[in-house]
């Protein structure tokens, strides 16, 4: 009979004191600590709210968003019940728009099977819909006071520093490992605390590079630090660089007005809308290549116009750079579905990935002199 194999079990090192360590860090974060508005209280809902909006976003993109968030969507029902359109507009800006969709999601999952109140266990929910193992665990141990870690990029680089490690956090078995040690690092009672001040640590002492070590509150206890090794850690493989897309853009211009689309509901921007795009075959022209995208997508007979500018944008897995030009517009109605000619005052009623919004910016800034 084959053995299962055991998990294997990690311990803090002997001369780490996680003791002293973790009462000598909560002294410096409760004088310490930002004013943030999600910290006012530590409502489940607000804490889930503000945990979505600062993935891959900073702390100081993230207020002004998330005071507006929280005025529109002050509850779990008032989020779930709200059109999709208005969520995604009050997202806008602040990009990767599925953490807003999934966060509507999950908010829908609360309100039907939990009673609206956000579930307090670890197996609730990380069933929900864009609470990963960090955002479940910053959420049970800030709002529920659960013992258990919240592991981000900032939390990796703090603790490999401390404890001095040089496994590679680009790697899923280094997240588990660490999850492990940073569990035995949080103190009876101020789980919720403990896992901020961490955080609060990294971005404001530990920094990425340049940590500042004579200010740190926790110097006596970091093991790279002893070692001076400290600007050599975290230890963190490459990541696979975006691919290069070429995109070419069409402003369609009929009078004062401009023809925009809505993207479909599933990938990448998912119903947002914007200016017809096409991916440049390379083969033809620019101009040549949109009349053909218009003529055939949208039955529109447009007049060649000039280029307008380049735009470019990078996601995780993708780098856009957009030619775009203006048209036109002869004759035709839009056939496609959910393609519309709008003025560049009602397009702010529609939500634009960011990409979309600096071309609005440009034709408003000429829109005069055409
Ligand atoms: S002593 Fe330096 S490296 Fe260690 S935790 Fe503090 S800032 Fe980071």
């Amino acid at each position: 009979m084959t053995r299962k194999k055991q998990p294997t079990i990690y311990t803090l090192p002997d001369e780490f004191q996680a003791f002293d360590f973790a009462q000598d860090l909560l002294y410096w974060y409760d004088a310490q600590k930002r004013d943030l508005p999600w910290r006012i209280n530590r409502d489940p809902y607000r804490v889930w709210v503000s945990e979505i909006m600062l993935q891959q976003t900073r702390v100081e993109t993230v207020k002004p968003y998330y005071q507006n968030f929280m005025q529109k969507f002050p509850t779990v029902e008032a989020l779930a019940t709200a059109p999709e359109e208005e969520v995604l507009k009050a997202w806008e800006g602040l990009g990767y728009y599925s953490r807003a969709r999934n966060l509507q999601a999950a908010a829908r999952e609360v309100t039907v099977s939990y009673g609206g109140v956000v579930p307090d266990t670890p197996e609730e929910i990380s069933k929900l819909k864009g609470v990963g193992p960090y955002t479940a665990g910053a959420i049970l141990s800030i709002a529920y006071e659960v013992p258990v870690p919240a592991v981000d990029g900032n939390v990796m680089r703090v603790f490999s520093r401390l404890l001095l490690m040089d496994d590679d956090i680009a790697k899923p078995a280094t997240r588990i490992k660490m999850e492990q040690l940073v569990k035995q690092t949080i103190p009876i009672g101020r789980a919720g605390d403990f896992n901020q001040a961490i955080m609060e640590l990294g971005a404001l002492v530990c920094l990425p590079k340049n940590p500042q070590c004579l200010t740190c509150p926790v110097f006596d206890y970091c093991l790279a630090r002893r070692e001076g090794v400290q600007d050599t850690l975290p230890v963190k493989g490459k990541a696979k660089p975006p691919r290069p897309v070429q995109l070419l853009t069409a402003v369609v211009k009929r009078g004062n007005q401009y023809l925009i689309q809505k993207r479909p509901e599933q990938g990448l921007l998912a119903s947002l809308w914007e200016f017809p795009m096409v991916e440049d075959a390379g083969t033809k022209d620019d101009e040549e290549q949109l009349l053909r995208l218009l003529e055939k997508e949208y039955g529109l007979q447009v007049d060649l116009g000039d280029y307008l500018m380049n735009v470019q944008h990078t996601f995780s897995h993708l780098h856009w750079n957009v030619d775009v030009y203006v048209m036109q517009h002869i004759s035709g109605e839009p056939l496609k579905e959910n393609a519309v000619f709008v003025t560049s005052e009602e397009m702010s009623q529609y939500t634009f990935p960011v990409l979309h919004n600096k071309i609005i910016a440009e034709i408003t800034a000429k829109e005069e002199k055409w």
